[in-house]
């Protein structure tokens, strides 16, 4: 998977890329990121980005000719490319639009900055717009980085070794099980006995209801989209009723 970042801030991405699990990614040639800056194309001793807008108003507004430019001098890899754009009035990014995405051979995303870039660019060059929730950021940086994590950690490899992602959070539509490690008491919490069991049909089970009741609890919106089996669905009714199956 390619990235290319358009921006005006390049070492904002630098910054994020440079640790954890996207760094070894990069370094194991597993992602490819690379960072065009949106000034380098722009006009003038001052390379200005943005301009006033058309009809007055506050703020300004980016330049087009220069976002142009920079999404020409992209190499377009063979395979499925996109364009996406960050925006907050574009569709919502989910964990299901991540897998779409890790379809992809190159993804080439566009980050805003001041009121947004000029609707021209929208119109003519991009393929998809993406937020990454309802609320307004200064740029769209954080939004292509969001994007970039999760779609990286879809590839396979990337986690290392046999880390699956088939039970995270959001995969089959619910939230994931808690998770507990030592010590075996913490802060008066003891670590629940199935866990210390052995018995993995028990632990896969309490997973399965932990799973469920905090979905129910915290998001419980998430359950009627969600795909549940047949023993999910048992395991839904018997909460929903008050009893729970197997240690909960
Ligand atoms: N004036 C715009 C509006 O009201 O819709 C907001 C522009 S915002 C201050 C500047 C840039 O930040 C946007 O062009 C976009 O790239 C990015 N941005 C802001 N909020 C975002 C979000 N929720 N998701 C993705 N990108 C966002």
């Amino acid at each position: 998977m390619r990235f290319d970042v358009l921006t005006i801030f390049p070492r904002m991405i630098y910054a994020y890329l440079d640790e954890g699990i996207l760094a070894q990614a990069l370094k194991r040639g597993l992602i490819e990121v690379r960072v065009t800056n949106i000034r380098d194309h722009a006009d003038g001793p001052r390379r200005t980005t943005d301009d006033r807008p058309y009809g007055g108003g506050e703020g300004m507004v980016m330049k087009p000719e220069p976002i142009h430019r920079a999404l020409t001098s992209i190499e377009k890899l063979q395979g499925r490319s996109m364009v996406i754009l960050l925006s907050p009035q574009g569709e919502t990014f989910r964990q299901s639009t991540a897998w779409d995405l890790a379809d992809f051979d190159q993804l080439i995303l566009i980050c805003g900055r001041y009121e947004g870039i000029d609707e021209r660019i929208r119109l003519a060059c991009v393929d998809r717009e993406l937020s990454i929730g309802d609320y307004v950021l200064t740029g769209g940086e954080l939004g292509a980085l969001v994007v970039m994590d999760t779609v990286s950690r879809l590839i396979p490899g990337v986690l290392g070794g046999e880390r699956s992602t088939r039970e995270d959070t959001f995969e089959d539509g619910i939230l994931k099980y808690p998770h507990y490690t030592r010590p075996r008491v913490f802060l008066d919490h003891e670590v629940p006995d199935v866990l210390l069991s052995g018995d993995h049909e028990k632990i896969r089970l309490w997973r399965r209801v932990q799973a469920i009741k905090r979905t129910m609890e915290k998001r419980p919106e998430l359950l009627e989209t969600a795909r549940l089996n047949e023993e999910d669905e048992r395991i839904l009714a018997d909460l929903r009723t008050g009893r729970s199956q197997g240690p909960v």
